[in-house]
């Protein structure tokens, strides 16, 4: 089929069943359909998948797809082998396969069945497979989790510092970078080093204008303070993060011996519980998960009506990912961090045994931290400038959404700061 002829909205029916595409989908489809370098930057939940999945579908060859987590990898082989009726279309390769596996993925690939091949960033090293990929036709290679190769993100995988020497050793391909990290940093770090000057840029917006953003000071009193607004939101479900494990099954038996319904959630506990306490959650047995980042990742409850971080966390981009999962519906979604410079100070002592390097970037990512706890304003805007997005906190959509601006703190004189 030539490219001219894709009806794009009938392929995004055949193959995914959904009448539109979502937000900035259609001109990135289009870019990476016409062979160009493309990098998209798009929060969770936009519909990054999407983007290379419906290209790879239609184009001719095999799209190799770079992702950090076999578990991912796994979920969406799965998702477009149940699309399709061949269980060929889409395979990951990694080192767990048996020799007869590896020969299957071969045949599916020389034969052009396979539309997608999902490669951990360490497979792709393999000599091996680097001399068959070089052979057989590829569509683009699609970099997911692109931030990844930025020490300025917060998930540095040094494998993601060779793809770009490795994509050169395949040929002629279009790149195309995906990630949810919109830091100014990272994004240059990530063009420079998948060597995509030239890429075709889509970046959607960051705003959540449903989500309330407020910072309270943390006293002694936070754990009734957290009580109490449980308790005004009776019925409802939230999140609470909290930095260490011992935090969080301590916060979770407070909450239960003040009969809030709460599970714990992190990773020290079995795999049998976390999965029992994330369905209660889900099924809205509990109300209340208490719990590590662990929690979260491919967490997909829809009505999550407030997120509270009892610690802060070591980053912005954390913070808007933690708070990303409250109101998803897009209804209410109250955020809550609770700041006290004591904490700063504990996550400055932990990050003092790492590398200088390591050490430096913690630091100057904290201080953002910091400069969004104190600031006084618009909180929407701070983040928002964080991710290079300007915001206008008149008229933009959730503009009254926050503390600082629903009550201004009183300005401080100017002269009320000179030193005499
Ligand atoms: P991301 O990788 O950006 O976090 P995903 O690719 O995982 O997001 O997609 C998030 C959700 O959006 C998925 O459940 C997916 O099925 C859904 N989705 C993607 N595109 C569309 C669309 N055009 N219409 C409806 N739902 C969509
Ligand atoms: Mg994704």
């Amino acid at each position: 089929m030539k490219l001219t002829e894709i009806d794009l909205h009938k392929e995004l029916k055949k193959y995914f069943g959904f009448n539109q595409f979502k937000g900035l989908q259609e001109d990135v489809v289009r870019s990476i359909i016409t062979g160009n370098n493309t990098f998209v930057i798009m929060p969770t939940g936009g519909g990054k998948s999407l983007c290379y999945q419906l290209p790879a579908l239609v184009l001719d060859g095999t799209a190799i797809v770079v992702s950090p987590l076999i578990a991912l990898m796994k979920n969406q082989v799965d998702a477009i082998r149940s699309l399709s009726s061949e269980a060929g279309v889409a395979h990951v390769l990694n080192s767990s396969l048996t020799k007869t596996e590896i020969n299957q993925v071969k045949k599916d690939i020389t034969s052009g069945l396979t539309k997608l091949l999902y490669v951990a960033p360490e497979s792709l090293t393999k000599e091996e497979y680097v001399h068959f990929l070089r052979e057989v036709p590829l569509s683009f290679v699609a970099i997911d989790e692109a931030h990844c190769i930025s020490e300025w993100g917060h998930d540095f995988r040094p494998e993601y510092r060779n793809l770009r020497n490795i994509i050169k050793q395949l040929g002629d391909v279009p790149v195309i970078g995906l990630t949810a990290t919109a830091t100014p940093k990272v994004q240059e770090d990530i063009l420079k080093n998948l060597d995509m000057s030239d890429a075709n840029t889509f970046k959607a917006s960051f705003n959540r204008p449903n989500l309330f953003y407020e910072v309270r000071t943390k006293t002694k009193n936070v754990e009734s303070d957290i009580i109490r607004f449980i308790k005004q939101h009776k019925g409802k479900s939230g999140v609470i993060y909290c930095l260490s494990r011992k935090k969080v099954e301590e916060i979770a038996q407070v909450l239960q011996v003040n009969g809030v319904s709460a599970v714990p959630y992190h990773a020290g506990l079995d795999a049998k519980t976390r999965a029992k306490h994330q369905d209660m959650f889900l099924m809205e047995d509990v109300e209340v998960v208490v719990a590590t980042i662990a929690f979260g990742m491919g967490i997909d409850k829809p009505d999550v009506r407030y997120v509270i971080h009892h610690d802060i966390p070591k980053s912005l981009e954390s913070y808007y990912q933690e708070t990303g999962r409250a109101g998803r519906d897009g209804g209410e979604g109250h955020c809550i961090a609770y700041y006290s410079y004591k904490d700063i100070e504990k996550l400055e002592k932990f990050m003092s045994g790492k590398p200088v390097a390591e050490q430096e970037i913690g630091f100057a990512l904290l201080q953002e931290v910091v400069a969004y706890a104190e600031t006084s304003m618009s909180r929407r805007k701070f983040l928002l400038h964080y991710f290079g997005e300007e915001f206008d906190d008149v008229n933009g959509e959730g503009a009254d959404m926050d503390d600082n601006v629903r009550n201004p703190k009183k300005k401080i004189e100017a002269q009320d700061q000179v030193v005499t």
